[in-house]
């Protein structure tokens, strides 16, 4: 193909424009901190293409370079980075090549409301540009190739693709900027907003023949010199997030195999949270070379509400994506910081209770899937856990409900199911309830399924209060309740026996019990049968 080839944005991408473009989004100025991270990305793969695929030349002087013609109104962004062909651009540039687009869209259209807030909580990547472009031209040529092309669109529902030149490999985004967003042409304006956003991008970023930027590994610098404010400009850099970090956990390790971690935990859930995926979006590098956005290899699901970079000199530079699998060294790696998390998030259980309290409703019903993943963090991980109760609004530990357990107490009562204000009224407690015996409502899906995993903490079972014969004889009453005078226990065998006949196979056994004070009765599962809740979430999905 030698001539300009026209094509149409998939349709999600059009809908997306429309809304991008007919946005007067008060913190626009964003689209900088997309392309110039575009154009980081850029150099990180062709960093790390170098090392891996023979016949590329060595990546050196990988930068960022701006350029602003304050005549004609544009704004360029330009990187010596891996670039992209005539297949990369129709792959990328003009449908949706973001992960974080495709649930943008799934949000607009879940709510009408606010559309600039989740255009701030999503960001939309490249297609930011028409924020404050009327038209966008994107030259590139691909390392190790020899034709360039250029990509150019107004926004409006169409773009092209035709031949062109570039000397070298990389891509240059040319912004031409629409009337009222011609501020971006000014030279102050866009140093600010390159302070503000992208200080710790690791290459230089230019602007004629000053470099704007710090352009090192901020977890390379000791952590005494790192000011709060520069932690969470790197998260949000970094992580693309919006938000402030509930937590920041910087560590160098020492040793036999050498580390160094800055991790992130966030102010609020991250969007893909409960993604089928489970993807976590730590960085990995080796010696400051990105290496991969890894999935499991580095950080288990369990702990993938953790934003940052782990960096290691100890691992080979040529380590395939595809070997981090199978790589010893990584795997301990993987282990250490495990630890090191769990051990932080200890310390603020302890120290700030309340703090915690917060962290524990936006990731706690995540790291609990670690008691049935990690067996050999699952003692460490349980002590981490806070529970709703019977015995109060605040959350408790388990270690804390063991000691407010009541004398001749043998085991840790639950109620689990769906909803916590429901389960907070079930006939089932009211024996409890009576006898003052705390109770802990579980309502996250995935404690029925490490329950099946952990039958006892610190000695004591876990015991379902709908399962089996709760036995509550041996729990002292209160002694207001014990010289209250009680009615004679009614002889009930002729009314079960009415009952028996009546239900026949539906149920397995009707018997008298202890556990109602107000209700007539209440459904139970056999000892050793499936927990009521439990049965019913596999059932929902089909098992
Ligand atoms: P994301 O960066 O999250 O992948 P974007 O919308 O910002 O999403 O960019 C879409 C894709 O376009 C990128 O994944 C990349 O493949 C390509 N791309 C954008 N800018 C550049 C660039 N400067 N150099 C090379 N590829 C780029
Ligand atoms: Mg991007």
């Amino acid at each position: 193909t030698l001539e300009k080839e026209m094509f149409s944005f998939q349709t999600e991408v059009g809908q997306l424009l429309e809304i991008v473009a007919g946005s007067l989004y008060s913190n626009r100025e964003v689209f900088l901190r997309e392309l110039v991270s575009n154009a980081s990305d850029a150099c990180d793969k062709l960093r790390y293409a170098a090392l891996t695929e023979t016949g590329l030349a060595s990546a050196d002087d990988l930068a960022v370079t701006l350029e602003i013609d304050s005549t004609s109104k544009t704004l360029s962004i330009a990187d010596n980075g891996v670039g992209m062909n005539h297949a990369d651009l129709l792959e990328t540039l003009g449908t949706i090549a973001k992960s974080g687009t495709g649930a943008f869209i799934e949000a607009l259209k879940a709510e009408e409301k606010d559309r600039l807030g989740l255009i701030g909580q999503f960001g939309v990547g490249f297609y930011s540009a028409f924020m404050v472009a009327s038209k966008v031209d994107v030259v590139t040529r691909k390392a190790g190739e020899v034709e360039a092309w250029l990509w150019s669109s107004d926004g409006k529902g169409a773009f092209s693709i035709e031949p062109t030149v570039r000397e070298t490999n990389g891509t240059t985004v040319t912004l031409h900027l629409k009337a009222d967003a011609k501020e971006f042409a000014e030279e102050a304006r866009v140093k600010h907003i390159i302070k503000t956003y992208s200080e710790h991008i690791s290459f230089p970023i230019k602007l004629g023949d000053e470099t704007l930027n710090a352009a090192e590994a901020l977890w390379a610098r000791p952590a005494k010199d790192i000011s709060e404010e520069q932690y969470a400009d790197f998260y949000r850099h970094s992580s693309h997030a919006y938000d402030a970090p509930w937590h920041v956990m910087h560590n160098k390790v020492e040793g036999s195999l050498n580390h160094t971690s800055l991790l992130f935990v966030p102010g609020t859930p991250p969007f893909d949270l409960f993604d089928a995926e489970r993807k976590s979006h730590v960085q990995l590098y080796v010696n400051r070379v990105f290496i991969s956005e890894t999935t499991t290899d580095l950080i288990p699901a369990y702990l993938r509400f953790l934003r940052g970079a782990v960096d290691s000199q100890d691992l080979s530079l040529n380590v395939s994506r595809e070997m981090l699998q199978t790589n010893p060294k990584l795997a301990k790696i993987k282990t250490q910081v495990s630890k090191k998390v769990l051990s932080e998030l200890k310390k603020k259980a302890t120290k700030a209770a309340d703090d915690y309290a917060q962290f524990w409703g936006n990731f706690g019903a995540v790291l609990k899937e670690g008691l049935v993943e990690d067996a050999s963090l699952r003692d460490r991980i349980l002590e981490l856990c806070r529970f709703d109760t019977t015995g109060g609004d605040t959350l408790t530990s388990l270690s804390d409900y063991v000691e407010r357990m009541k004398d001749g107490q043998e085991a840790i009562y639950y109620i689990a199911g769906e909803d916590r204000a429901q389960l907070a009224k079930s006939p089932h407690l009211e024996g409890f309830k009576a006898k003052d015996v705390e109770v802990l409502l579980l309502s996250d899906h995935v404690d029925e399924f490490w329950l099946q995993h952990i039958t006892e903490f610190d000695g004591m079972p876990f015991q379902s209060i709908t399962r089996g014969t709760a036995d509550l004889d041996q729990v002292k009453a209160d002694e207001k309740q014990d010289s209250q005078d009680k009615p004679k226990e009614a002889d009930l065998s002729a009314l079960i026996a009415v009952i028996k006949v009546e239900l026949g196979d539906a149920v397995k056994d009707v018997r008298p019990s202890k556990r109602l004070t107000d209700s007539p009765v209440c459904l139970i599962a056999d000892d050793g049968d499936m927990d009521v809740n439990l049965e019913r979430l596999l059932k929902r999905h089909g098992q």
